[in-house]
C-alpha cells in the first residue's frame, strides 16, 4: 500500500448525527491508524467535534479538520486557521451585510423576529424571518417560503449583486440559508494533505448532490465511499484496509 490517508466525516459516519461516537468506533480508528493515516473532517467547530469524538480528538487522530478545515490540526498542532472576516475583509463584508439587511427590511412576510444575519467564523447565516423565532413561526415561515420562494428570490438578488465576491449560497433547513466563499466545503481540507499522500480516501453519509459530503466525495483528488452509518463505516474499512 502506498502512502494512504483515510478521511472521515463525523455525523452519520463515525457517530449517529449530533451524538457521541461509541467506544468501539474510537478503538477501531486506533486499530486503523496502525495501517493508514486517519483524518477527521467535520463541518462543526472544534468544540462540538470534541464533544462528539472525545476531548483527546486533536491528538487521537493524525489530522483533525474542524469547520471543513478552516481550523486544521495535525498531530495535535494547529496548522492553520481561516475565517470569513480574513478572507473577504471588512469592506466587502459590510457591503454584503448592509445590502442583505436592506433587502430583508423590504421583503413582505407574515412575521419578522430577530437575528436576521448570524455571523459565524466561516459563513453568514441569513434568515428573512429571523433566527430567534418560535418553533411555530419557524414552521409557518417554511410553509410560506415553499409557496412564495422568499429565500430563493433573496439568494438570486444577492448572487447578482455580489457576483464578483466568489460566494456559494446554500439553502437548507427551514428558515435560513448559508453564505460562504466558493470551495469552503469539505474539499477545503485537501490542501493540507494532497501533497503528502498517494491515495486519499473519504467516507461520508451525505455524498449525494446537495449533501455536505458531495464535493469531497466527487473530487478527483479523493476515492469516495458512501456509508450508511458507523457500523457500515467500520465494515467497509475492515474490508479495504485491514484484510
Ligand atoms: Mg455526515
Amino acid at each position: 500500500m502506498g502512502k494512504t490517508i483515510v478521511l472521515f466525516d463525523v455525523d452519520g459516519t463515525l457517530s449517529e448525527p449530533r451524538k457521541k461516537s461509541k467506544q468501539d468506533m474510537r478503538e477501531f480508528l486506533q486499530e486503523l491508524r496502525k495501517r493508514v493515516t486517519v483524518g477527521i473532517v467535520g463541518g462543526s467547530d472544534l468544540k462540538k467535534i470534541k464533544e462528539q469524538l472525545g476531548d483527546d480528538a486533536e491528538t487521537a487522530y493524525d489530522y483533525l479538520f474542524s469547520e471543513n478545515g478552516l481550523v486544521a490540526h495535525k498531530a495535535g498542532q494547529l496548522l492553520a486557521t481561516q475565517s470569513l472576516k480574513k478572507h473577504l475583509g471588512e469592506d466587502k463584508l459590510k457591503a454584503f451585510i448592509n445590502f442583505t439587511l436592506k433587502e430583508i427590511a423590504e421583503v413582505e412576510i407574515p412575521v419578522k423576529r430577530g437575528t436576521f444575519i448570524e455571523f459565524r467564523n466561516g459563513m453568514l447565516n441569513v434568515s428573512p424571518v429571523g433566527r430567534n423565532c418560535s418553533q411555530e413561526e419557524r414552521d409557518a415561515f417554511e410553509k410560506y417560503d415553499a409557496e412564495h420562494g422568499i429565500r430563493k428570490d433573496l439568494v438570486e438578488k444577492l448572487k447578482t449583486k455580489f457576483a464578483d465576491f466568489g460566494l456559494t449560497f446554500s439553502v437548507g433547513g427551514q428558515i435560513s440559508f448559508d453564505v460562504f466563499p466558493n470551495g469552503w466545503d469539505k474539499t477545503f481540507c485537501l490542501q493540507f494533505v494532497e501533497k503528502d499522500f498517494d491515495e486519499i480516501h473519504f467516507f461520508g453519509d451525505k455524498t449525494y448532490k446537495g449533501g455536505n459530503d458531495y464535493e469531497i466525495f466527487e473530487s478527483p483528488k479523493t476515492i469516495g465511499h458512501t456509508t450508511t452509518g458507523p457500523e457500515d463505516t467500520m465494515k467497509q474499512c475492515r474490508e479495504l484496509f485491514l484484510s
